[in-house]
């Protein structure tokens, strides 16, 4: 499978082409086409094999294919588990929206909570955070997820083995209404809080695991 039959809006075409990609890794090509059908995905693949477009591309997408922005809430928010792993999905991110007009905020546990607060008053349509710090501004009302369109974890065992379990939930109710579409990447689906949460915060969803025994 190559990229053009993943049906991805030229922008993105362009942008992959710049990065230099030559083909979809496994979980891309699996993931992608679930995702830009607008279903619900709980994902599993090992380190190192492409997780990361496998979510950011669909959310591109949804994005373009958008109507005409009326609220100005977040459309889609990524948590990632640590600090460092969140940077890593910015950074490409950033990449992936440069051309766009399309503004972008990075909400990490550690760093100054009122200029956090700030950087939401400027609209971003993306959040990435990490799960404590988004929940902490959550309750402080700094941001609202009603017109949330996507929620994505990245890691989620990893958020769960550090006791993000409150925090998921917190947010998953603050955006909890139909439309939203909720992406789940875990390095492995065999894992009983994964489990849990994603029966919590999953509506149908397609289940894919590269690269193990089954
Ligand atoms: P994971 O989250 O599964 O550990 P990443 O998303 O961090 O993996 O990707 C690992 C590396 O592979 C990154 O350097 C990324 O830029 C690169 N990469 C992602 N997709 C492709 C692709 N289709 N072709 C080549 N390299 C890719
Ligand atoms: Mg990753």
């Amino acid at each position: 499978m190559q990229f053009e039959d993943l049906n991805l809006d030229k922008r993105l075409m362009k942008t992959i082409e710049h990065l230099g990609f030559q083909q979809p890794t496994e979980i891309q090509q699996s993931a992608i086409p679930v995702a830009c059908a607008g279903k619900d995905l709980l994902a599993s693949s090992k380190t190192g094999s492409g997780k990361t477009l496998a979510f950011l591309l669909p959310a591109l997408q949804r994005m373009f294919r958008a109507k005409p922005f009326s609220r100005r809430d977040p459309r889609v928010v990524i948590l990632a588990p640590t600090r460092e792993l969140a940077k890593q999905v910015f950074g490409q991110l950033r990449q992936l929206i440069s051309a766009t007009p399309y503004k972008a905020a990075l909400i990490l546990g550690g760093e100054n909570f009122n200029d956090q607060a700030k950087a939401f008053r400027k609209d971003p349509i993306f959040v990435v955070a990490t799960p404590g710090r988004l929940a902490d501004h959550l309750e402080h009302r700094h941001l609202s997820l009603d017109g949330l369109e996507m929620l994505i974890m990245d890691e989620a065992d990893r958020m769960l083995d550090l006791g993000f379990a409150p925090q998921l939930k917190a947010i998953n109710e603050a955006a909890s209404h139909r439309k939203r579409q909720t992406l789940m990447f875990s390095a492995t689906l065999d894992h009983h809080q994964v489990n849990d949460i994603a029966g919590d915060m999953l509506t149908d969803p397609k289940r894919v695991a590269i690269g193990y025994a089954n």
